[in-house]
């Protein structure tokens, strides 16, 4: 074995020393976001796979700093591990609850998407408060959807089917997103009762290359087919990969191909303009 010096130790602890400083100052940074009313959220526009037109929009969580807009690989998961989370989906949801109640009046059938970390799902009081600001805002829980992770469910799945009973009985949908990327996902279809499966979209761009990978996205379209669940596919990028989808019987579609994620003020005008994208 490597004999471990002295130096080797001190190289060590200046590391962790640095790494801990950096996590404290990127903790600090999102406290300071917060305050500042930093988070924003987009909307990607989901698809009818027959007619393309407007059916449904994921929130997905942008930071507005300093002139940029940064994505949510940049503090979703820090968020999380200093348990801001709960504090970041509020502000988040506290404006796009407002913004849908407004599209609402125009598209009464519309259904706004949700992601939606296992941490707060379990917890009481998130969805409480979810549920108030429904009330408020004068939406249906009907017109709204929660997005978890097929990844996320591996731990405390009894906790978890409880939690999904709940929101369920409130009348809010549940999709199960990144699907076919986790271990066992056969399995937490038996168990829970999904009202959609988000084919993840590493299956949908393998609908170019190869054949054989790509008979994997519709394998998945096939199953949420005969489970008769929704099926919405991500990441779509061109027309031949929607076109595949559709013909498959894949009932929503979502990617570039469509729309990137927008603005409130750009979905304002695509819901204004009347529904194409
Ligand atoms: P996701 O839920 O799987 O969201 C889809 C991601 O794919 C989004 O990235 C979207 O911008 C991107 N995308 C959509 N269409 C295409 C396409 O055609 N091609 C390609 N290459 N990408 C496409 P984004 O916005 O960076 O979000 C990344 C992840 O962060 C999301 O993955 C979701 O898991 C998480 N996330 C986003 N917003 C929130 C939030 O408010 N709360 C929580 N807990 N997680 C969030
Ligand atoms: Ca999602
Ligand atoms: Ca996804
Ligand atoms: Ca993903």
């Amino acid at each position: 074995a490597k004999k471990v010096s002295k130096s080797d130790y001190q190289f060590y602890s200046i590391e962790l020393d640095h790494a801990a400083e950096l996590r404290i100052e990127q903790e600090a940074a999102i406290a300071n976001a917060l305050k500042d009313s930093e988070f924003i959220p987009y909307y990607q526009p989901v698809v009818n796979a027959q007619s393309f037109l407007l059916e449904k929009l994921e929130m997905l969580a942008r930071w507005h700093h300093g002139g940029k807009i940064k994505g949510p690989e940049s503090f979703i998961s820090i968020a999380e591990e200093a348990n801001l989370i709960d504090k970041v989906s509020y502000q988040l949801l506290f404006q796009a609850l407002m913004d849908f109640s407004g599209w609402l009046v125009k598209m009464p059938k519309l259904v706004l998407s949700v992601n939606i970390s296992v941490s707060q799902l379990v917890e009481p009081q998130f969805m409480a408060t979810v549920l108030m600001l429904l009330d408020k805002n004068n939406i249906p829980p009907s017109n709204i959807e929660i997005e978890i992770t097929e990844s996320s469910l591996a731990s405390n799945l009894d906790v978890m089917k409880k939690a999904l009973i709940e929101i369920q009985r409130r009348g809010i949908s549940i999709a199960i997103d990144d699907f076919g990327t986790g271990y066992s996902s056969l399995s937490y279809l038996k168990d829970l009762n999904f009202d959609t499966i988000k084919v993840d979209q590493k299956f949908v761009a393998d609908l170019n290359e190869n054949r054989k990978k790509g008979e994997l996205a519709l394998v998945i379209v096939n199953m949420a087919k005969s489970l008769h669940v929704n099926c919405v596919a991500e990441g779509v990028e061109s027309q031949e990969q929607a076109k595949i989808l559709a013909e498959a019987g894949c009932q929503q579609l979502q990617g570039y191909y469509f729309s990137r994620p927008k603005s409130k003020l750009d979905i304002d005008s695509i819901i204004t303009a009347g529904l194409r994208i």
